[in-house]
């Protein structure tokens, strides 16, 4: 079921502000939206509005084509997970996956036929005789997550349904959600801070901050083209270095006078209007140059950083200017040492200074 936002608001009465403003989205039929931000900027406030959990103050919340601004939470034809996934401790794994059925009075065999094929759906069969306390906390996230799929819902709202298990089962479970997904195709509206599960489940990203969405998309178009600096900063492990500088006939120059270069034709024409104008140059650790062809910058090894696959180096340049830069695990780097590195030409995001927003 498609679900429309439109000029969604939420002001809590204890407050001043308002929380949420001019929320406008299009969630599509079947798709996997993940709102993403950091703690604070609203994200739960929204999917307890669209769960009917808390009420909208303004805008409305279409599911469908029908308004359901003032329809009750049970009426919405939705099912919830969320991080806390409480299960009834005296009850087994199958009593627990029935119980909204039960209580629904749906007929013996169908709630036999759902649990059972649900449970097979998240291989947790083996354990339907067993109680919570007997199983995972992996095993435990998935009868939550049966408890939800077998109401058969038109959408799934999920708030950080996973933040409580280790990194690990974390990474099992991401794919075993997509799986899942896929099989099922249910509208799913998923609550997260962790840009990794964003970026890996998502058919389309919602990125809030302070109550109000900074871009929505496809994952690679906000690592690609963030459209604003706070996005740019937001997705990407390393964060993206940001340099500030001026365009001087046709070329970037940084402040300190240290960084040069020539950007590529379609950024020069992006770039027109802001000749002498404060500008950011971004760009993410994995594009620059190292060996023969770095000519750009000299800079110091300060610290390093190693991943096995990758290294992360942190440099210094003579102006203090930090940078991060990621290179192959197999490159050998000493601390003190100073190297010459360039920068991508074809990987360079530009910010307006005061807007902060994109401009190529
Ligand atoms: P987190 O990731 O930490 O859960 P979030 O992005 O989900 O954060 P919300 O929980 O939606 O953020 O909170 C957004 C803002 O609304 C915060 O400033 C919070 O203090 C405030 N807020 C949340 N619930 C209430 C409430 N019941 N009454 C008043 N203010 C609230």
């Amino acid at each position: 079921m498609k679900v429309i936002l439109n000029n969604i608001g939420k002001k809590y009465e204890s407050r001043e502000e308002f929380t949420l403003r001019n929320i406008n989205l299009e969630i599509e039929d079947k798709d996997f939206c993940v709102i993403l931000g950091p703690s604070g900027c609203g994200k739960t406030t929204l999917l307890r509005m669209i769960a009917g959990l808390n009420s909208i103050t303004e805008g409305d919340l279409i599911f469908g084509t029908k308004r359901v601004n003032k329809l009750a939470s049970k009426d919405r034809d939705i099912a919830m997970v969320f991080q806390s996934y409480a299960l009834y401790p005296h009850m087994t794994v199958y009593e627990n996956m029935a119980f909204s059925l039960s209580m629904r009075k749906e007929r013996k065999d169908i709630i036999q036929e759902r649990v059972t094929e649900t449970a097979k759906l998240l291989q947790i069969e083996d354990y339907l005789h067993c109680k919570p306390s007997d199983i995972s906390g992996g095993q435990r996230q998935r009868v939550a997550l049966g408890r939800a799929i077998v109401r058969k819902s038109k959408v799934f709202l999920m708030d950080e349904p996973l933040s409580n298990l280790d990194a690990k089962l974390r990474e099992h479970m991401r794919v075993e959600l997509v799986r899942i997904h896929k099989q099922l195709e249910t509208t799913t509206i998923y609550v997260t801070h962790d840009q990794v599960e964003a970026m890996t489940m998502a058919t389309k990203i919602v990125l809030m901050n302070d109550g109000k969405v900074q871009q929505v998309g496809k994952p690679y178009e906000f690592y690609n083209k963030p459209e604003n600096m706070f996005v740019a900063k937001f997705i990407g492990s390393p964060t993206i270095n940001m340099i500030k500088g001026k365009i001087i006939n046709n070329k970037f120059t940084s402040d300190d006078g240290l960084i040069n270069i020539t950007p590529n034709e379609a950024d020069i024409k992006a770039l027109i209007n802001y000749n002498n104008k404060d500008i950011y140059l971004g760009i993410r650790s994995e594009r620059f140059i190292s060996g023969k062809n770095a000519e750009h910058f000299e800079s110091v090894v300060d610290i390093i950083e190693v991943l096995g696959k990758d290294k992360t180096l942190f440099v210094k340049l003579k102006s203090g200017k930090d940078l991060l830069i990621t290179v192959p695990g197999h490159f050998n780097y000493e601390i003190g040492e100073s190297h010459m590195f360039g920068l991508d030409s074809e990987a360079l995001h530009f910010f307006d200074a005061e807007t902060q927003q994109r401009i190529n």
